[in-house]
């Protein structure tokens, strides 16, 4: 898997080099409304560094992973999902990953989300 970062939309989403509508920003993590929104509430939150996906990770990353998911329900709430929201990752082909570059959906809004599970 490449871990080129040039023409990595959310790398360059953490660049500043291509809009997003953020709602949280430091040193190793962004978190921007997703462009097609599949619940009223729909965020993503991204770290800086390029990781593919959750086969990518080694204990370097559980540091940032752990602060990602920390902070998924402070933002959410801050978003207006205070009764609850979902957080999904999407790894590899089978599992519906679009954008390779390892990124927490955060899901939520004003109905049940429903179990989400495969039937
Ligand atoms: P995946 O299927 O990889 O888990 O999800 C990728 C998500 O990124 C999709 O929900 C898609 O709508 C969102 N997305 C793709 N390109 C952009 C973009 O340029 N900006 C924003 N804000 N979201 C994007
Ligand atoms: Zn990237």
């Amino acid at each position: 898997m490449s871990t080129s970062t040039d023409d990595c939309i959310f790398c360059r989403i953490a660049r500043g080099e291509i809009p997003a509508r953020k709602l949280y920003e430091d040193d190793e993590i962004v978190a921007f409304h997703d462009i097609a929104p599949k619940a009223p509430v729909h965020f993503l939150i991204v770290p800086k560094q390029h990781v593919v996906n959750l086969y990518e990770v080694d204990e370097s990353h559980e540091r940032v992973l752990g602060r990602m998911l920390g902070m998924a329900g402070g933002l959410a709430r801050g978003e207006g999902a205070g009764n609850g929201f979902r957080v999904v990752v999407n790894n590899g082909r089978l599992g519906g990953q679009e954008v390779y570059h390892l990124h927490i959906h955060v899901l939520g809004g004003n109905a049940p989300l429903g179990s989400g599970m495969p039937r």
